[in-house]
């Protein structure tokens, strides 16, 4: 068998078949490495038996953690490809999906399939495998083989299809594995969704190439997680900046002091935020940097310093370069890089250049010890009377002022300067006087940078991987200063 990440999974598990893979305290029931082979192979054969051949897409709508790693793993083993959707998409969301990637099957756990069958795919459920097809080759996929087709965010746009080969995957999980000393003592404990990267690429796919153990939730809750971590049964964590600042607010934060490893991904963590996890617990946050179409890029490192506010430096296997030596366009090349979107070949090309380097969209820098600190996307970048103004900056800057419990900054159209900017925030001292917040932002940074308009709301506009959308602030306009 080829490299790949079926191949990786046997072989780490070959001499501990008995090893727990997946536990799900909720449902108090758990997957052995022989259990999961056995499960998988079953599933395929049932897929196979749908009709699901090699690269047949099969979409797989399911919200319990232990059903769809079987099912994602029968995809793999099939040769087909693995589409994670989120669990109880609309029929809206269900038919784009399906214009999009055509997939052969779904597998689902929902209760009514009826939007599945409105979107006229078939279904089929992980605990229905009774047909089979024991003609079917399994585990003949080649590295270059399509295993997974993820959606990006849709942070600045609609989602795009991202195919990632097995070798893609494996290169992202093997580097993780390899930085942060993953073993098969460990228990990661995830409550992250596994359609997205950071739980699947890295969490689930991390766990198979380190023959290591997972605790699956199948939603965050801060209170579970809290009281998982109490146990003393699980050794790492993985989450976005919002479960830490609801962990933060929880009591019991303090027991994470007894893991090995918190890793922050998916949005920025704030240097505040890094600094009161490491003053509540004891221990520091590594925050790394990835995305769908790239795999894991950068991390900060398990021994040696970690720096608040940055991402680390490049991961093993991965090539980083910025576009103006030490500041501009983050561009990565490496085998955990994608091929090219799913059916978008305008966006292929302008996402790679000549040499191979994809171009990711966001804007970085390097420190001199030379970490890479993220300061936002190229898209976000706002551009006022010819100087660049970076939101993240500002907004961190914005949330050092006492009240401020959140910001958000935008640009929006300005006949005189071209684009003015519009600050959000979430106060908890109600909305603050005009001048107080000007003076803040003038007395720390350019005046170019103080905010034209400050608008106040609830809560930002977050998606599940805590990623602010900015496209939904646009619209509000409770102007005040
Ligand atoms: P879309 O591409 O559809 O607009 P998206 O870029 O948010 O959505 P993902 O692939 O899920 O979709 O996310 C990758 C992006 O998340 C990165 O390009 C980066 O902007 C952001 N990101 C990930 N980790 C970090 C981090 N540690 N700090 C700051 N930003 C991060
Ligand atoms: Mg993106």
């Amino acid at each position: 068998m080829s490299e790949t990440l079926i191949s990786q999974w046997y072989e780490r598990y070959r001499d501990s078949p008995h090893q727990v893979v997946i536990r799900e305290p909720h449902r108090s029931r758990e997957l052995t490495a022989d259990e999961l082979f056995e499960r998988s192979e079953l599933f395929a054969r049932h897929l196979a038996a749908r009709g699901c051949t090699r690269e047949s897409r099969v979409a797989i709508e399911v919200a319990d953690p232990m059903d769809f790693l079987v099912a994602h793993l029968a995809a793999l083993r099939l040769g087909a490809i693995s589409v994670p959707i989120p669990a109880g998409s609309t029929v809206g969301e269900l038919i784009d999906l399906v214009a999009d990637c055509t997939p052969a099957v779904a597998v689902t756990d929902r209760v009514d399939v009826g939007p599945w069958h409105d979107a006229k795919v078939p279904v089929t459920a992980v605990e229905a495998s009774r047909l089979r097809d024991d003609s079917v080759c399994l585990d003949g996929a080649k590295p270059d083989d399509i295993a997974l087709m993820l959606y990006t965010s849709g942070t600045t746009g609609k989602p795009k299809g991202v195919p990632l080969s097995h070798r893609n995957l494996l290169a992202t999980a093997l580097a993780v594995v390899s930085a942060w000393e993953w073993t098969k003592e460990d228990s990661l404990l995830l409550t992250l969704p596994l359609y997205h990267m950071h739980g699947l690429g890295v969490g689930i796919h991390g766990t198979l190439c380190a023959g290591a153990s997972v605790v699956a939730h199948p939603k965050f809750n801060a209170r579970a997680t809290i009281d998982q971590i109490s146990t003393g049964d699980v050794t790492m964590f993985f989450g976005v900046p919002t479960m830490y600042a609801k962990l933060l607010a929880s009591e019991g934060f303090e027991k994470f002091g007894g893991l090995r490893l918190m890793v922050s991904g998916s949005a920025p963590l704030s240097e505040e935020a890094f600094r009161r996890i490491s003053q509540a617990t004891g221990c520091e946050p590594l925050e790394r940097y990835g995305m769908s179409e790239t795999g894991m890029i950068a991390s900060n490192p398990l021994r040696g310093r970690r720096l608040a506010g940055s991402v680390g430096t490049a991961l093993p296997g991965v090539e980083l370069r910025l576009s103006k030596g030490d500041r501009g366009e983050i561009l990565v090349r490496g085998d955990a890089v994608f091929g090219g979107y799913w059916q978008r070949d305008e966006a292929t090309l302008e996402a790679f250049d000549g040499d191979g380097w994809f171009h990711s969209g966001d804007l970085g820098s390097l420190t001199p010890e030379g970490y890479l600190v993220i300061n936002g996307r190229a898209k976000e970048l706002i551009i006022k009377g010819g100087q660049n103004i970076f939101p993240r900056e500002l907004e961190a800057c914005l949330e050092e002022i006492q009240g401020v419990v959140e910001a958000a900054v935008i640009g929006e159209p300005d006949e005189y300067w071209g684009e003015k900017i519009v600050a959000f925030l979430v106060s908890d001292a109600g909305e603050l006087d005009g001048d107080v917040v000007r003076q803040f932002i003038a007395g720390r940074l350019n005046r170019t940078k103080v905010p034209d308009e400050v608008r106040y709301v609830d809560a930002l506009p977050r998606n599940r991987m805590g990623k602010i959308q900015r496209e939904l602030l646009k619209g509000i306009d409770r102007t005040t200063s």
